[in-house]
């Protein structure tokens, strides 16, 4: 007796195959593939999947849920688009570690533009504390990196400097440990302090521990860096080849549009291939990007952390310095919406570009954004048009592709990544522009993050394999979320299954909580 039986579907399964017809049973959480009729299969729940696609669930390889999802457990916005699994702890921003209390308050305030700052449901200092927490008590699985930030807070604080020869040592036996309790590789995010003080040769350091315990380096890279094109990627590559780690760039595009820009970065990572590395990347299939506000803040005005940064945004002297430094990051102020206000006399800025809060504040836009950062305690996020919209076909069909939607959780207008990445692709780029095939489009989204990640049993429809199953409709699937209206689900998902439980249920949110912290060299029961 199955616990479930899907019949009658196409069913695609994430090797990148044509799809063929057969039944899909589960049973104690676990995939059976049936072939020919079924006479005599008994099921408590049989779907009927005529004219549907049956596939492994979704990987998000960039997923910012590592707070936001204790907030919301049955995370809607993302189950909704089939993901079954996402990769946290991206961008060097990472909540594990934290040996200090202290510096997880400042942590948390620093990044709350980012990843939010709900209540959270107990506190934590160490991975395996942190992994526990997400165990049945949220849809969807995890998949938890280390980033640099927590490592470097813990070893030398909050200063912009480089480690001692102690300190690194610290950091290194910190990320061993984090390793060993479960994380699946270090990340990093080079725009964002503090762990964009670490320079190369730490980064290479650090990353011959990871590859040594079977860990990948995902990566948001510097792109401040030298030429601000090639130069950032060129410096992941160093530090792959340096330390023979796995490297992953993560949110790869091109962000001004020139010609045969997108082949010349495509061609750096191809290269870095043939000379032998193992590199891969994934990108989002939107124009629009977000993170926090307190990006576009240069370095020096973070050292020793958010008390003497909101001391640096309230200073007049400090000011006119970042009146002459501080510019927008996509095309203009007028192109940067703030988003994710909290006090009521804020709201009337939701939404509004940092010019028009500017203007309606009647201050120049970088004597705003500090009066509103000081008055939301840091936590505003952004969105922007920082994306070249032409080229990221050439993304995202890549073969080294995989998905990374960037999902924030935050405000009334997050970037529309966050509600359409998975459908979006599906409906425009395979049915409507017909960029890739249906199957190659699925295998980015499931065995490929898979064995990128090393996940033994899942990514595949396979005997044996866990039970993250997505049903869809090719015809219908679609993602309605906008720019201006982007808090709309997807549409055409109508079955997703994580750990053999139904949590989309015919297009409904059953309640169901199966997801579980995925630990490295760990099965998944
Ligand atoms: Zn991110």
């Amino acid at each position: 007796m199955f616990d479930l039986l899907i019949r009658g579907g196409l069913i695609v399964d994430g090797s990148g195959n044509p799809g063929f017809y057969g039944a899909v049973g589960v049973k104690d959480e676990k995939v059976v593939i049936l072939r020919g009729d079924l006479p005599g299969v008994e099921a408590r729940r049989v779907i009927d999947a005529q004219g549907k696609v049956v596939c492994p669930g979704f990987i998000d390889f960039h997923a910012h849920s590592g707070l936001m999802i204790f907030a919301d457990p049955r995370h809607e916005p993302k189950v909704r688009q089939g993901v079954t699994t996402e990769v946290i702890g991206v961008d060097g921003n990472s909540y594990a570690p934290f040996p200090n209390p202290a510096d997880f308050d400042r942590f948390l305030e620093l990044n709350s533009g980012l990843d939010g700052r709900p209540q959270l449901p107990a506190r934590w200092s160490t991975v395996a504390e942190y992994l526990s927490l997400f165990d049945r008590k949220a849809a969807v699985n995890i998949v938890y990196l280390v980033g640099n930030s927590p490592l470097r807070i813990a070893a030398l604080g909050w200063e912009n400097r480089p480690p001692t020869g102690a300190e690194l040592a610290n950091m290194r036996a910190l990320l061993r440990e984090a390793l060993e309790e479960g994380a699946w590789g270090l990340s990093t995010g080079l725009d964002y302090p503090p762990g964009s003080y670490a320079q190369t040769d730490e980064l290479a350091a650090l990353c011959q521990e990871a590859a040594r315990l079977g860990g990948i380096y995902h990566t948001h890279v510097r792109y401040r860096l030298g030429d601000r094109f090639l130069d950032p990627f060129k410096e992941a590559i160093e530090i792959g080849r340096r330390s023979g780690v796995p490297v992953h760039i993560t949110h790869f595009y091109l962000r001004v549009g020139s010609p045969g820009g997108a082949e010349r970065l495509l061609g750096l990572v191809e290269d870095g291939r043939k000379s032998g590395l193992d590199i891969t990347f994934d990108s989002y299939p939107y124009i629009y990007s977000s993170t926090r506000l307190l990006i576009v803040f240069p370095d020096w005005a973070h050292a020793g952390g958010p008390e003497r940064l909101k001391a640096v945004l309230a200073d007049p002297e400090a000011r006119s310095r970042l009146r002459k430094e501080v510019a927008p990051r996509g095309p203009s102020w007028d192109e940067m919406w703030l988003t994710n206000f909290k006090r009521p006399e804020n709201h009337r800025f939701e939404g509004r570009s940092a010019a028009e809060a500017a203007r309606m504040l009647g201050l120049e836009v970088v004597d705003a954004l500090c009066e509103l950062l000081l008055s939301e305690d840091l936590g505003i996020n952004y969105v922007t048009s920082g994306v070249d919209g032409p080229s990221l076909p050439k993304f995202i069909c890549h073969p080294l592709a995989m998905v990374g939607s960037d999902s924030v959780f935050l405000g009334e207008y997050p970037s529309p990544r966050t509600y359409g990445t998975f459908p979006l692709i599906l409906s425009a780029f395979v049915r409507e522009e017909g960029f890739l095939r249906l199957e190659e489009a699925i295998r980015k989204f499931t065995s490929f993050p898979a064995q990128r990640l090393g996940l033994p049993d899942r990514g595949l429809l396979r005997d044996g394999f866990k039970a993250d199953i997505v049903v869809f409709d090719p015809a219908k699937i679609r993602a309605p979320a906008s720019r201006t209206k982007p808090k709309q689900y997807a549409e055409g998902i109508e079955y997703v299954i994580v750990n053999g439980e139904l949590v989309i249920d015919a297009g409904r949110h059953t309640g169901a909580l199966p997801g579980r912290a995925l630990r490295r060299g760990r099965a998944s029961t």
